[in-house]
């Protein structure tokens, strides 16, 4: 059915598909697309280089056309000068394709520069616009809030416990403790006091640290290698009456005589906590307690020969006295608080937990606590712990005004450090490296609380397919969803942006620190997704129209090619019936003209010329009624009568007319009719089933060699009529046997021009036999003869 449709209409309907999908394609990309004028071009000039082909090759048609009909009206074709040649036509019909492939692949790309320069703009913004957060002054007001919070706090508990000038604060009035109150409520998850002490300061040697850092194991104290021979004698001698013959007398007249030598104030300061313990030995507890408690000692920061300090050692003897809950002298605990205040070392922690077994339970006297004490060496303790740590991990080549992240046992923290200068020459023993800096310690909860605060305000988005990550203190915190993380493995990922920033307005001592904000490109799959989509699009679209430009190359070339057969078969065509008209008028003119003279004199021979001529004459007839049925065919004009008819006497009559053709060749031609009753009035066009009969019958006859046999067969039945046409010839080959229905086809070569015929009878029979809804069926095989069935339904 398609391919009834003449090809340059099969092409143009196929090129109004085409517009019409690039049409909507066009539409689509100016709804949802910002680059509507790049995605059109290619489009544009598709539509514009296909719709020239076409009409390229719309004229390619008409003039071979008009050439046809030119040829047509000439009786002999003029050799043309050269074969039209399809390649022309074939590259204007890709062209359209590999333009469009070239452009739309070209455009492809610029999409995908497009997507990343957009991303990189947006990823500068986005960096700039963290930077700005992270150092602007919500950040920094979250950090200074901690400091003042966790400063507030010591400063209440030192000053509850007798260290500093803030003492007596009652607890709920305090601004300080509104303070504290505040944080923790804007801070629920966070426990200010379990935070370490948030100002610390260091020197290399951390002496002068605060809070104190202590060794852990304690050196001997200097005074012990003061000695003069004469004192550590006494010393000696001391000890060994003490703690070895246990003789106190002994032992009091030794330390008696030790003072008396004016040692070091260090070794007197043993001697006399030596000479109270002898003193206290045989006194009741609670008066022993009382004596310690009065004594200077109690107080004193010096060192044992242990490397513990004097005063620690006195209040920790007092306390072990003291039964449990027995509740902690006032005196006591003072000198308690300031042993461990000037010299914190490792007995300080049991010293309170001796303190805390001995508290009295819940008491709500004035007194500041032990729990307050112990809170307060809780927070300095854990301080401590990172201070170390601070000191290992970080070379002191590095300490400067710098940011340091410190990885502890207790967590995370960031160390904001500044350089305070350098200590006093008198209070340093050596002069060797007195310089001090100030720390202010903040736990990474606190950092990334502030961070995710200052970015809430901001309201900055980072783009679904970028991470951001903050470098501060050395370190790379990766934003993922609205939280900081250290991140690990950011340096393989493309940078989309950067910029730089610093936490400054005094928040962390008085510098400056520096920090760098950049963002990357974590999933680029989510980047290209779009033009990923579009490039699916593109390939569809691309390969719709390279598949339907082969289908229609494949069109053109098929039309092309039967176009050129066409052409040759209508030429040898011409030249055919010219040549199969010039025979019989020839051999008639000779006929009639011998007998217009006179030259045949026999009466017999008359009378075979005479039967010649007839001969001659209806073969003539025969041959111009099928041109004319032909052209009648062609132009869609051939009418059939359709009435009873005896098809047996018909094909009687036939077989009777042809036998002088048969004859003549020396070919037997019979019939064998096998319709019965079922032939006398079969529904037809009976004039046109003997036309169609005649044509099978001179096929058969011309192609059966002298001496051949021709049968024609007739068989009934019921529903249909079978007219048959069968002869022992040369046969056709089964691959021929639908092409030899086709219009001016004839076998074998023109050239040689072996059997008369134009090529015409079969088409005549087959739009016959299917004007009377049958068919026409061919079996034949070469070497084999043929049989021609015309099978005609009954009406
Ligand atoms: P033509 O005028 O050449 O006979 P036709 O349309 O009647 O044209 O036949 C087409 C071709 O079919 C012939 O050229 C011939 O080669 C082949 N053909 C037709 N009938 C027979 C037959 N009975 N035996 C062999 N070939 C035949």
């Amino acid at each position: 059915m398609l391919f009834n449709i003449p090809c340059e209409k099969r092409l143009r309907w196929a090129y109004l598909l085409l517009s019409v999908i690039f049409f909507l394609e066009i539409v689509t990309a100016r709804i949802s697309d910002p680059l509507f004028y790049w995605k059109t071009a290619p489009t544009v000039i598709f539509v514009t280089s296909t719709w020239l082909s076409y009409f390229f090759f719309c004229r390619q048609v008409r003039r071979r056309e008009l050439e046809e009909k030119k040829a047509n009206e000439a009786v002999a074709v003029p050799p043309g000068p050269r074969k039209p040649s399809f390649l022309w036509q074939g590259i204007l019909i890709l062209l359209p394709v590999v333009v469009l492939t070239v452009v739309g692949l070209y455009s492809l790309r610029q999409d995908r520069l497009l997507a990343e320069q957009d991303a990189k703009e947006l990823g500068a913004t986005t960096a700039l616009r963290l930077a700005q957060a992270v150092g602007g002054t919500e950040m920094v007001q979250q950090l200074i809030d901690y400091r003042n919070a966790n400063f507030a706090l010591h400063a209440n508990w030192t000053g509850d416990l007798g260290l500093t000038i803030r003492r007596g604060v009652s607890k709920d009035g305090d601004a300080a403790s509104q303070q504290i109150k505040a944080w923790q409520q804007a801070n629920p998850g966070l426990d200010l006091s379990a935070m370490p002490v948030s100002d610390c300061g260091l020197n290399i040697r951390g002496e002068f640290s605060r809070p104190q850092i202590y060794p852990f194991s304690p050196p001997p104290p200097d005074w012990l290698f003061e000695l003069s021979p004469e004192q550590r004698r006494l010393w000696q001698e001391e000890e060994k009456a003490e703690f070895v013959s246990n003789d106190p007398d002994a032992a009091e007249a030794a330390i008696t005589n030790f003072i008396a030598t004016k040692p070091p104030i260090g070794a007197r300061a043993n001697a006399e906590f030596h000479l109270l313990l002898l003193k206290t030995r045989g006194l009741a507890p609670a008066q022993a307690v009382a004596q310690l408690a009065e004594s200077s000692w109690s107080r004193s920061d010096q060192l044992t020969e242990a490397g513990l300090p004097v005063g620690q050692l006195v209040c920790y003897r007092a306390l072990r006295l003291l039964p449990d809950h027995a509740g902690v002298p006032d005196k006591l605990f003072n000198n308690m608080v300031w042993a461990i205040a000037y010299r914190a070392s490792i007995l300080s922690p049991r010293l309170i937990a001796e303190a805390e077994r001995v508290a009295a339970p819940g008491t709500a006297d004035a007194r500041p606590s032990v729990a307050e004490l112990k809170a307060w060496w809780d927070s300095d303790e854990k301080a401590r712990v990172v201070l170390r740590d601070f000191e290992e991990q970080h070379s002191l080549a590095a300490w400067t005004n710098a940011l340091f992240w410190v990885e502890s046992s207790g967590g995370r923290f960031l160390l904001a450090q500044e350089y305070r200068g350098r200590i006093p020459k008198g209070q340093y023993p050596d002069n060797s490296d007195p310089n001090c800096y100030g720390l202010v310690m903040l736990p990474q909860a606190i950092v990334d609380k502030a961070l995710d605060a200052a970015i809430a305000k901001a309201d900055v988005l980072v783009p679904p397919y970028a991470v951001a990550a903050l470098e501060i203190g050395g370190k790379e915190l990766a934003l993922r969803r609205d939280h900081f993380l250290m991140a690990t493995n950011l340096a393989a990922l493309p940078v989309l942006g950067e910029a730089a920033g610093s936490l400054s307005d005094r928040p962390l001592n008085q510098v400056a620190y520096p920090f760098r904000v950049r963002v990357f490109l974590a999933d680029s799959q989510i980047l290209y997704a779009r033009q990923h989509q579009r490039t699916l699009l593109f390939g569809a679209i691309i390969l719709a129209s390279t598949l339907a430009a082969l289908i229609g190359l494949m069109a053109a070339r098929r039309a092309f090619y039967r176009q050129q057969e066409l052409n040759e078969l209508k030429s040898n065509f011409v030249s055919s019936v010219s040549h199969e008209l010039r025979a019989p008028i020839a051999s008639m003119r000779l006929l009639a003209e011998s007998l217009e003279r006179g030259k045949i004199a026999d009466s017999v021979k008359q009378k075979e010329y005479f039967g010649l001529l007839v001969q001659e004459s209806r073969r003539l007839s025969m041959m111009i009624e099928n041109i004319l049925d032909f052209s009648r065919i062609e132009r869609g004009g051939k009418n059939y009568e359709f009435e009873p008819s005896d098809v047996g006497a018909m094909a009687e009559d036939t077989v009777r007319l042809m036998r002088p053709c048969a004859a003549e060749r020396q070919v037997e031609l019979a019939l064998r009719p096998n319709g019965g009753a079922a032939a006398q009035s079969f529904v037809c066009d009976a004039p046109a089933v003997q036309q169609a009969l005649i044509n099978l019958i001179d096929n058969a006859i011309k192609h059966s060699p002298a001496g051949g046999r021709v049968a024609v067969g007739l068989d009934g039945v019921a529903a249909e009529l079978s007219l048959w046409v069968e002869d022992n010839g040369q046969g056709i080959p089964p691959e021929e046997h639908g092409k030899i229905f086709e219009r001016f086809y004839r076998r074998g070569s023109e050239l040689r021009r072996e059997t008369q015929g134009i090529g015409i009878g079969l088409t005549i029979v087959k739009h016959i036999v299917e004007s009377h809804g049958g068919r026409v069926t061919v079996r034949s095989a070469p070497g084999q003869g043929s049989r021609f069935t015309m099978e005609l339904p009954r009406k």
